[in-house]
């Protein structure tokens, strides 16, 4: 009898570590601490002991356009609300990637190389302190030996100046008189639940990790020299002349582009109010982070877009004759609502946007600063389109991209596609998708491309960082799609965006909280697309026709879990598709079998993935022997 029970014994817990295995994701020893006390779920909620801290910013920033510098001073109510006793404050200026010993990922040329940050002055709740920002990297972890304890605000008070890059990326000059300043102000860095301080340096590749603040900035600038930034312009009628502002006030109501300052009036000084230093105040509530960009040589055009429930004010700042930029109200007004009634389906959060001409192709909070394409205008809209869906994701989401690239990008690169069929036309957006995203990466067999997509993205270079935060992440959100179907998605994709925006999702709140909204276990869909070394690769094994019933045998070498289409010619001349969505993988990863009922003769069959690109396509096919 003893015998029996062992057997018995063994089977069952064999078939419970097989049902456990195929259940359970992999999660960070992190992460389950944040589960464990209650900051986290695993049912997607945010935990009952969730927390985050939060900043109010009372920015006042000059920016000398001869010598290329901004000066600044703020305070900074900063509010503990974790549990924590903090005995460390950690400083973070990403602009610091431009000193010459940064930590950088890149090659830097002597024109993007600047002195970076000095601070003139630092008080943390009145008590002055001696800082030598001159071995600051981009963040600056400190003991001040003040503790800030729970549900206390610490006061800052920091004084600054920083020198403007001449070769400009995401900030720095844009032409002898114009200037993106992004990551102008000393901020304090994240202190989160899973990771306490946030203390990884920027090194120019990765994105940012970003606490949701309130933001009041002025910004002093010369005579004749417009801002455009975050959030709104709280005092037009102190820095434009009567007839700029007439026209500014009137593009809020306006669904036409109105041109607001024309080249030749911001040659003859006819645009901003005549003192010698204007002050520009703008406020923005509950954003991760803020930016501005001042010139007195673009041209600024201006309308707004009607979302039912607000006018969002939309602007574009530029060189006159700019062709792409030319059309830049108009691409921002379709997408802006595009986006907001179809997917992600969320009304676009913000009352602002306003686009850049300049080098970057980045996003901020209510700004994009882009490059022109002047001779090809799918391919400009398409990254107008890419950096405002960055508005839902990170901003609206709170993502850190720093760690959890794909968390934003492959939302932004999804959404980029499916905006690009309303567009252009579902065939002609495939084949932009194919060369634009998807090429580059299926076709490459280097190692780097199939490192997991759960990997954290700081730990990634090159090949390794672009495909997985991009289109590994877009490619796993459109099979998602295709697998649970346009309801049953947007249904997943609102609960997990309703629970977490303006708060710090990582993967796994992501996982569970789809999980929840579409109302089952899509832990097999995870483990696949993020927790394996996958590829795009299917190949036909075998075909078999009796009577009318066809079998096709596939084997999914790649092993990502794909929808494709199944696509018959018969021996008659008449075509038949079947589609299979990314289920046929879900009992097998490796096998699946199509069948259907025809007593036509099959004369070809071929895989296709659509953007779904295979590896090795000439495997895809089936035919029969003459
Ligand atoms: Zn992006």
């Amino acid at each position: 009898m003893i015998t029996r029970n062992i057997y018995r014994c063994s089977l069952a817990l064999l078939l419970m570590t097989g049902f456990t295995q195929a259940q359970e994701l992999y999660t960070p020893r992190n992460i389950k601490q944040a589960i464990e006390k209650g900051t986290r779920t695993t049912t997607g909620l945010p935990g009952k002991n969730y927390w985050q801290n939060f900043g109010k910013y009372d920015v006042k920033v000059q920016l000398d356009p001869v010598a290329r510098t901004v000066r600044g001073n703020e305070t900074i109510l900063y509010t503990n609300n974790s549990p924590d006793t903090l005995k460390q404050l950690a400083i973070r200026f990403v602009n610091n990637v431009h000193k010459p010993n940064a930590v950088r990922a890149n090659y830097a040329s002597d024109d993007y190389l600047t002195s970076g940050l000095k601070i003139k002055s630092f008080t943390l709740n009145g008590k002055v302190y001696e800082v030598n920002s001159g071995d600051w990297g981009t963040v600056k972890l400190g003991d001040f030996g003040q503790k800030i304890l729970p549900g206390t605000v610490a006061t800052l008070a920091i004084s600054w100046e920083y020198p403007l890059s001449v070769e400009s990326d995401r900030d720095g000059m844009l032409n002898a008189s114009t200037f993106y300043c992004a990551y102008s102000y000393p901020r304090v860095s994240v202190y989160d639940d899973y990771n306490g301080w946030d203390i990884l340096e920027h090194n120019g590749r990765q994105e940012f990790y970003n606490g949701f603040n309130d933001y009041q900035f002025e910004i002093a600038v010369p005579k004749n020299f417009v801002v455009w930034a975050t959030g709104e312009l709280q005092n037009a009628a102190e820095v434009l002349q009567q007839p700029i502002l007439e026209r500014f006030e009137k593009s809020k109501q306006s669904d036409v582009a109105i041109h607001v300052a024309t080249a030749s009036e911001m040659k003859e000084g006819k645009v901003t109010a005549q003192q010698e230093w204007n002050k520009w105040k703008f406020k923005a509530t509950y954003v991760p982070d803020f930016c501005f960009s001042v010139s007195d040589n673009y041209i600024w055009d201006a309308a707004s877009v009607d979302l039912g429930t607000k006018r969002v004010s939309i602007q574009s700042s530029y060189v006159a004759g700019t062709p792409d930029f030319e059309q830049y109200i108009g691409w921002q007004q379709y997408c802006i609502d595009w986006f907001s009634k179809n997917w992600p389906g969320v009304t676009y959060p913000y009352p602002t946007m306003t686009a850049v001409q300049g080098f970057a192709d980045m996003e901020y909070p209510m700004m994009i600063n882009d490059s022109s394409v002047p001779d090809n205008f799918v391919d400009a809209r398409q990254t107008a389109d890419h950096e405002i869906a960055h508005t839902y994701f990170p901003f609206y989401m709170g993502i850190n991209e720093t760690r959890y690239g794909y968390m934003d990008e492959g939302w932004a690169t999804a959404l980029e596609f499916w905006i690009g069929n309303a567009e252009i036309g579902a065939e002609k957006n495939k084949e932009l998708f194919k060369d634009s995203r998807v090429k580059r990466y299926i076709f490459d067999p280097s190692t780097e491309e199939d490192q997991p997509l759960i990997t954290m993205t700081s730990q990634l270079n090159g090949l390794g960082y672009g495909n997985n935060a991009y289109i590994k992440a877009a490619l796993s959100y459109i099979a998602l799609r295709d697998y649970l179907g346009d309801t049953g998605f947007k249904k997943a994709l609102h609960h997990y965006m309703d629970l977490w925006h303006g708060k710090h999702p990582t993967p796994w709140d992501f996982f569970y909280s789809i999980n929840a909204g579409a109302g089952q276990n899509l832990n097999w869909f995870w483990k696949n697309w993020y927790f394996t070394n996958n590829y795009i690769d299917l190949k036909v094994d075998n075909f078999m026709q009796s009577d009318n019933k066809n079998t096709l045998s596939i084997a999914n070498i790649g092993g990502f879990a794909i929808p494709f289409d199944v696509l018959i010619t018969y021996a008659d001349g008449t075509l038949e598709t079947i589609h299979q969505t990314p289920s046929s993988w879900q009992q097998n990863e490796k096998r699946s079998t199509v069948t259907w009922a025809s007593s036509k003769k099959v004369k070809k069959i071929r895989l296709d993935g659509g953007v779904f690109m295979d590896y090795t396509a000439k495997d895809n096919v089936w035919e029969a022997v003459k």
